[in-house]
């Protein structure tokens, strides 16, 4: 596990972190969410190293990070560099002799993750002759090829259409199913909230909330409710301890003020008419987020 604790950092005098600290976990997928300018950038040079923080520690399996652990992790910049005039398969594969890979072995896995993300046909293409997307891809093999322990991904995603989204999503899927430490930035929300197992948002260089995704979810229920049924549902309006949010017809979604008002209103509706269904709706991450960086 990777533990950050108590990082900050200035510069010239304005603090842009201020006491950061969030684990990232073997085997999980931990997303890093926060608007332009909040720190995510700062936060992972540092966990890379490439950065010096001015204060707190980066922890590996309980122990201060070392050179060498730091051998074995994968990074992908916000800026993008490989070298363009190089063909893509002898790219990749010569960042993972880099990293010790025999010749043999290089070009295998080179190959092979090229192959699963989808440029299998474009081994000897030069980079430069890529579309952005598919440069974008490489890019995402280059920080894999080595078999990194841990993974740091500054917005893997930007830039992707949907089947390329979802051509990564399952790539790093597999690497954290395989034990893998996961920690990407990304402001598609809606990619996170389907991606990843456990969230961090950091907002104005501090951590707003952070913790797996389904904790997150039930810390922050509403007590919000959807009902549809065969009865025009006008009569919630004057229910004691509902609050209408959004109405039509036969459908409505409410607030209520405790779990009792809300088995009332089941039973009422059921007295009423034929209930289709009656369910508790959860917080989007769109509507975490917004709540926790007001
Ligand atoms: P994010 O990745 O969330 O967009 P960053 O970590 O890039 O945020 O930036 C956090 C804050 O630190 C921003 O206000 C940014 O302007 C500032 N910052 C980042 N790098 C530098 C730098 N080298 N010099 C001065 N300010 C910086």
């Amino acid at each position: 596990m990777l533990a950050l604790r108590g990082i900050t950092k200035s510069y010239g005098g304005r603090r842009v972190l201020d006491d950061v600290s969030f684990d990232v976990a073997d085997g999980r997928l931990t997303g890093f969410v926060g608007g332009n300018g909040a720190g995510k950038t700062t936060t992972m040079r540092i966990a890379l190293g490439v950065l010096a923080a001015d204060g707190g520690t980066v922890d590996l399996d309980g122990r201060p990070i070392t050179a060498d652990d730091r051998r074995h992790f994968g990074y992908m910049p916000e800026e993008r560099g490989l070298y363009p005039k190089m063909r893509i398969g002898e790219h990749i594969a010569y960042l993972a002799r880099l990293h010790g890979y025999s010749k043999a072995d290089a070009t295998a896995n080179a190959h092979a993750l090229l192959d699963r993300l989808g440029l299998g046909e474009r081994l000897n293409d030069n980079v430069e002759t890529l579309s952005l997307g598919n440069q974008q891809r490489a890019q995402i093999a280059a920080a894999l090829v080595h078999d990194p322990r841990v993974l740091i991904l500054d917005e893997p995603f930007s830039g992707l259409d949907p089947l390329a989204v979802d051509v990564v999503a399952g790539v790093l899927q597999e690497r954290a199913a395989q034990g893998t430490a996961v920690l990407f930035s990304s402001h598609q929300l809606d990619v996170v909230e389907r991606l990843c197992d456990d969230l961090v948002i950091i907002a104005g260089g501090t951590i707003r909330a952070a913790g797996s995704r389904d904790e997150l979810r039930t810390r922050h229920e509403l007590r919000r409710y959807e009902l549809v049924s065969e009865c025009d549902a006008g009569w919630l309006r004057t229910e004691p301890g509902v609050e209408v949010v959004d109405f039509a017809g036969g459908y409505a979604v409410f607030d209520v003020s405790d779990d009792e008002t809300a088995q009332r209103v089941l039973r009422r509706a059921v007295e009423l008419g034929d209930v289709a269904s009656f369910s508790p709706r959860h917080p989007s991450l769109a509507q975490i987020f917004k709540e926790v960086i007001r």
